[in-house]
């Protein structure tokens, strides 16, 4: 699916634009609470949704309920299989002196505090009907996960967003973002995500 020419060149440009956006974020800190940000961290909030307004990963995993390693390790997971962010990803580490680390100090180097377990979600019940429907056409990577982060704001938790997507990658970036947010993508047919809001947002 991503194999083809067209899509290789799109997967280039998209590389290109992330390596852009984070020329643009060098330095930045953390839009919440004002810390210092590292690379892997600016790219990580493109990941998540905060492309514009960078967020720290210590802020990001509070704002989810989720604990710190694991919202790390599980975007890490989706970022080394998409080729725009992880070239972005090891970038940051070459720049920051961990030459091709997929697991850099900076993020991964030891640290005792033990974050609390979230508490688990109610059960999702399956949506009886959609609170809203979005057209995104082909917005894509961290532009899409943007604007389907802030539609969902607006929307009651437990609601449901009917979203059609037809960018290429969007079966791959959709699943893991509602994964990674803890939003439940209830039902996927592309172009066509039903998407419910988390319950404790
Ligand atoms: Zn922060
Ligand atoms: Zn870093």
């Amino acid at each position: 699916m991503i194999e083809d020419a067209d899509d290789e060149d799109e997967e280039a440009e998209r590389a290109e634009a992330l390596l852009a956006e984070l020329e643009r974020l060098a330095g930045r800190p953390c839009g919440r609470c004002g810390g210092a940000m590292c690379g892997h961290e600016h790219v990580l909030s493109v990941v998540m949704g905060f492309k514009g307004r960078p967020v720290c990963l210590g802020c990001l995993a509070r704002a989810l309920g989720r604990e710190r390693a694991e919202l790390r390790d599980d975007a890490l997971e989706h970022i080394a299989r998409r080729e725009c962010f992880r070239q972005g990803w090891v970038h940051s580490s070459r720049q920051e002196g961990w030459g091709e680390a997929l697991r850099p100090d900076c993020l991964w180097a030891a640290t005792s505090v033990a974050a609390e377990a979230p508490a688990p979600a109610p059960p999702a019940a399956a949506p009886r009907e959609v609170a809203a429907e979005w057209d995104a056409g082909d917005m894509s990577c961290g532009d899409l996960v943007l604007a389907l982060r802030l539609r969902l704001a607006d929307l009651a938790p437990g609601a449901v967003i009917r979203v059609r997507a037809t960018d290429v990658a969007a079966p791959i970036d959709l699943p893991a973002w509602c994964r990674m947010t803890r939003h439940t993508l209830v039902h996927m047919t592309h172009p066509t995500y039903w998407i419910q809001k988390r319950r404790d947002d």
